[in-house]
Order: C-alpha cells, then sequence, then structure tokens
C-alpha cells in the first residue's frame, strides 16, 4: 500500500516507564482525515510524533512506502519530512523568531535542494488561499497574529506538497470564527493536494465536523475506531459515549443514555488492570478488572474494545 501509513502494535514507554502508547493499531490513507481523540495524557500527542520520528517507539512499527519510520537513516529522515509534515498546537513558537515570514517559507524548499524559481509561485498560491496577505512577508512571526502564525505554518508545512500532515490541535487558543475558517482551509487543502490528515485534538465538535474516522483512545490504546459518522452516531464503547453524551453540541437534544466519568485518568505509569478504563467505567463489572479487551470489529467498519458494548444504534 503505497499512500498508506500503517502502525501496527506500537509502544512508546517513557523513561520512569509511562506508558504513553501502549500498543496500537491504525493505519491513515491519503484523501482521507483521521481523528485522534483523547484527554490530556491519553497518548495522543506521542502517537502523532512517532509518524514524523519525533518520539522513538520502544516497540512495534511504523510502515510507509516500503520503510519503517521507526527506524530511519538519516537521509531517510530529510525523505520522511518531505512526504509527512506536522503543525504544532503552539505555532508561534515553533515558528523561528529571527525569521521573516518570506524566509520561513522559503527554508523548505532549500533544505529540500528543490528549485526555488519553480517553487515559489506555488508558495504565493497557498499564501492566498490561506488568506495571507503577501505584504506579511516582510513580517517577523512577533508580528502577526495567533491565526496568521497558524497559516504561516500550514503554508510552510505544505510547500514541499507532503502526502500527510499531521496537525496537532490545529484550532486550539484561537477566536471560535478563526477556527471555523482555518478548519475550511485544511478541508480545501486537503481535496487539492489529495492529502491524509491526521487530527490530533480534545475538541468534539471539531473531530466530528472534519474527519473521515476517528480514534478514541485512553491511556495509550485505542478505545474506539471507524468511520466519524457511525462511531459519533452510536458509539459502542462507554468512553466514547461518555465523552459524546457530555457535549452539548453534539447531542443537543440529549437523546443518548447519559453516561458520566467517575474521577480523573489515571497515571500512565500504573494503568489500571483488565480494561483500563475501569476505574471510571459505569458499565463495569468483575470481569472488566481482570480481563483486558481486545478491539473487536462490530461489521460495520468499526472496531471497539470492551466487554459489555452499548447496544449497536443501526
Ligand atoms: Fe467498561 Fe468493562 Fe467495557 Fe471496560 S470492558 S469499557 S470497564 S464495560
Amino acid at each position: 500500500e503505497p499512500d498508506t501509513i500503517e502502525i501496527e502494535d506500537l509502544r512508546v514507554t517513557f523513561s520512569g516507564g509511562v506508558q504513553a502508547v501502549a500498543g496500537i493499531d491504525l493505519s491513515l490513507t491519503v484523501g482521507e482525515t483521521l481523528g485522534l481523540v483523547g484527554e490530556s495524557g491519553s497518548g495522543k500527542t506521542t502517537l502523532a510524533k512517532a509518524l514524523i520520528g519525533l518520539s522513538r517507539p520502544t516497540s512495534g512499527r511504523v510502515r510507509f512506502e516500503g520503510r519503517d519510520l521507526t527506524a530511519l537513516t538519516r537521509a531517510d529522515r530529510l525523505w520522511l519530512r518531505r512526504r509527512v509534515q506536522m503543525i504544532f498546537q503552539d505555532s508561534l513558537s515553533s515558528l523561528s523568531p529571527r525569521l521573516t515570514v518570506r524566509k520561513l517559507l522559503a527554508e523548505p524548499i532549500v533544505i529540500h535542494g528543490l528549485d526555488k524559481a519553480e517553487r515559489w509561485p506555488k508558495v504565493l498560491d497557498l499564501m492566498a488561499r490561506l488568506g495571507l496577505a503577501q505584504a506579511q512577508l516582510g513580517k517577523f512571526p512577533h508580528q502577526i497574529s495567533g491565526g496568521q502564525a497558524r497559516r504561516v505554518a500550514i503554508a510552510r508545512a505544505l510547500v514541499c506538497e507532503p502526502s500527510f500532515l499531521i496537525a496537532d490541535e490545529p484550532t486550539a487558543g484561537l477566536d471560535v470564527s478563526v477556527q471555523g475558517e482555518l478548519l475550511n482551509l485544511l478541508a480545501d487543502l486537503q481535496k487539492r493536494f489529495s492529502l491524509g490528515i491526521l487530527m490530533v485534538s480534545h475538541n468534539l465538535n471539531v473531530i466530528g465536523r472534519v474527519t473521515d474516522r476517528v480514534a478514541i483512545m485512553y491511556l495509550g490504546k485505542v478505545m474506539e475506531e471507524g468511520p466519524t459518522r457511525r462511531v459519533f452516531g452510536g458509539p459502542r464503547h462507554p468512553y466514547t459515549a461518555a465523552l459524546l453524551s457530555a457535549n452539548p453540541v453534539i447531542d443537543p437534544e440529549h437523546k443518548r443514555e447519559k453516561l458520566v466519568l467517575a474521577g480523573e485518568i489515571p497515571s500512565p505509569s500504573n494503568p489500571p488492570s483488565g480494561c483500563r478504563f475501569h476505574t471510571r467505567c459505569p458499565r463495569a463489572q468483575a470481569r472488566c478488572r481482570t480481563e483486558e479487551p481486545q478491539l473487536t470489529p462490530a461489521g460495520n467498519g468499526v472496531r471497539y474494545a470492551c466487554h459489555f458494548p452499548l447496544e449497536s444504534a443501526s
């Protein structure tokens, strides 16, 4: 599968024993947007960083174009940066303060040894699509707004036409109106460049609006995964159901059975036995404390990991 990133039984354990990613199988294909949802501490950002070689897996593989992204040579890393780009939550601090917007956008062209004369018109086109005036080219990051910085970061990520874009909380910290614009822009760019996007967010409204598929993470594992429409329309996993039923935009009529989460997310250095969600699950029974549920296909493209799932909506 040339245009798919395959994540196989990926684990990332930090020193001190924190299992940030505790065995994950997922795939991401060009042309689709996959949402990665979870509370802070769920391991979603660590998983995303593993795809660009920024967090080092303890075991497992990430396969892409015949290579294993967990074991890259230096030359491979440059290849990977051209194919898979990431925009970070805090765009402003990810942009070097001493470079103008012009230099920030030209830098990837230089790094990858591309023809500047040929690429620059595409950069200007990207800027126009992102609503960035050319007058911004001479400015430094501290002279532009947070929303503009986010757009510059997106433009910079797309300068070399990658196949995949990883967006970590791309709308965090922006006004609601700017958030909506930015999501529309990302959707536009995705279509234009047939990008695969991994969107990492704890914001269910954002995920529900722009993703084709969604994976719900809890303490380093995927609890439920499948087409967003199906997962949001009729979650099988109690954790998904609890997240959704607490969201007034997604469930305005309170049609869903209310599932209320007890307590805080436990420490990932010492996850609960059995089902790692059992300490907070309103449906937990004795079996949940001893036996870990595996991700099971529900038959409609959805997979969930639960011994006592909710009824199917369809
Ligand atoms: Fe809840 Fe048990 Fe299902 Fe885990 S396996 S989500 S504890 S019902």
